[in-house]
């Protein structure tokens, strides 16, 4: 009989991963769990007409998503539980010229997404996926690609030709190396007319009719679990689709409404800094919470009674002790792969968590009967930061950041605790079916 995988959780996490090699894959994949659990898609062009203890969700361009499940009380009256994280990842994006052919090798010209480690990119299986702008009769469409095999790959220089790469790192020219190559040219096709080839089979389209597209590099390993009891997981993406998914699979767990409003937002374009119409900066979470409160309530003031009484949980990941690296680490605010989930604090505000918000998540945790871990970075290292302080700032909510412990953040293959997932997902489980608290 085969063995019970012990991560059930983990295990449905690596799958949503190699599902969604794009954050349009992965915002199309959770529309389909929300439409299978009887969400309704609303469209942000028509008028809204919404039932209190029902479920809905809005998509923004394709990449960002925001689910919501109406409460039995008016907004204004019991608030809303906001769970946030994004949908996108570093990497690499196709140029819209992108092939240079020389000595009958076609390489495909990329721009870096975000902050990348590159190194991590070289000499991996690298598929392509994204989404294609087409023209159908006169009307322009969109249609989701993936090819389901490796097509590309950035081989490194042997060490016979760099034999310092040991001392000084590989280090790779973002527009000179970086470059993956696609393979032969043909004899027939220009390497342009050949790439556009490609892409349509793979859509099934024409080349002509193919407009523009947004198309992302991903490592084509699948996901995969390690270490002697299988108590770590490897895969793309981890940061921040273990947010998404956790956060998502936490809402579709709540056995029915609850007296507040629960909401989900998921958010491309955090990697590059938030600020796109899409993105956490700009107006989508806040035009969707005014929205449902203009819709089922009728003083004007109701959505900024709601915000007051609102908590937000930003859910990214953060970044574990890895003992090879010990100096890296403020000794005292270390945090264990598999020990639970993590507030992220910072004096600074890179992070949204204060004092009484952390008491809030921590207490979530006791309830919830998972352990629960504090991250301070190295205060002699600039800290990195996420979508909860803008998200914060923008609807002046109180607001928390946390994530699941990790490993090697950017990298083409990040590694987790296996065990964290399911720890995360019953905290905002206990965090959605709760009300909210009252400070
Ligand atoms: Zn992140």
């Amino acid at each position: 009989m085969a063995k019970r995988n012990p991560y059930p959780d983990a295990k449905k996490l690596l799958d949503f991963i190699d599902q969604s090699p794009s954050p349009w894959h992965a915002t199309a994949n959770m529309a389909d769990q929300l439409r299978a659990a009887g969400y309704q898609l609303l469209d942000e062009s028509t008028a809204w007409s919404l039932e209190p203890g029902s479920g809905y969700f809005v998509i923004r361009d394709e990449s960002s998503l925001i689910a919501f499940q109406t409460g039995t009380a008016p907004p204004s009256a019991s608030g809303f539980s906001l769970l946030g994280a994004h949908t996108d990842s570093p990497g690499l994006r196709v140029k819209p010229n992108p092939t240079t052919e020389s000595k009958k090798l076609i390489r495909i010209g990329v721009e870096v997404y975000g902050g990348p480690i590159l190194a991590t990119f070289a000499d991996r299986d690298l598929g392509l996926a994204g989404r294609l702008v087409y023209r159908d009769q006169d009307q322009l469409a969109t249609r989701l690609v993936r090819f389901p095999t490796p097509i590309m790959r950035i081989p490194s220089l042997a060490i016979h030709m760099d034999r310092q790469v040991n001392e000084q790192g590989l280090k790779l020219d973002k527009q000179t190396q970086i470059p993956p190559l696609l393979g032969a040219a043909s004899d027939e096709l220009p390497a342009q007319q050949q790439f556009r080839q490609l892409l349509a089979d793979q859509a099934q389209l024409d080349p002509d009719q193919i407009v523009s597209w947004e198309l992302n590099l991903f490592d084509a390993q699948p996901g995969s679990f390690y270490g002697p009891a299988g108590e770590f997981i490897a895969n793309g993406q981890l940061d921040n689709l273990a947010s998404c998914h956790a956060a998502m699979t936490a809402l579709l767990a709540q056995s029915g409404p609850g007296e507040q409003t629960r909401v989900c937002g998921f958010f491309d374009h955090e990697e590059v800094g938030s600020t796109s119409s899409k993105g956490a900066a700009g107006s989508f979470l806040a035009d969707t919470l005014q929205r449902i409160c203009a819709t089922l309530e009728s003083d004007p003031s109701a959505a900024k009674q709601a915000l007051a009484r609102s908590f937000l949980i930003s859910a990214d990941m953060a970044h574990a002790w890895n003992p090879a690296f010990a100096s890296s680490y403020d000794d005292a605010h270390a945090v264990q792969v598999n020990g639970g989930p993590v507030i992220k604090i910072n004096a600074n505000q890179r992070y949204s968590t204060e004092a009484l918000s952390e008491a809030i998540f921590a207490d979530l945790c006791a309830t919830a009967k998972v352990p629960v871990q504090r991250y301070v970075h190295r205060t002699d290292l600039p800290c990195g930061s996420t979508i909860g302080p803008i998200t914060a700032a923008a609807l002046g909510v109180r607001s928390i950041d946390v994530g699941n412990p990790m490993w090697s953040m950017h990298s083409a293959r990040e590694s987790a605790g296996a065990a964290d997932h399911g720890m995360m997902i019953k905290v905002m489980n206990q965090f959605l079916s709760q009300k909210l608290p009252a400070v």
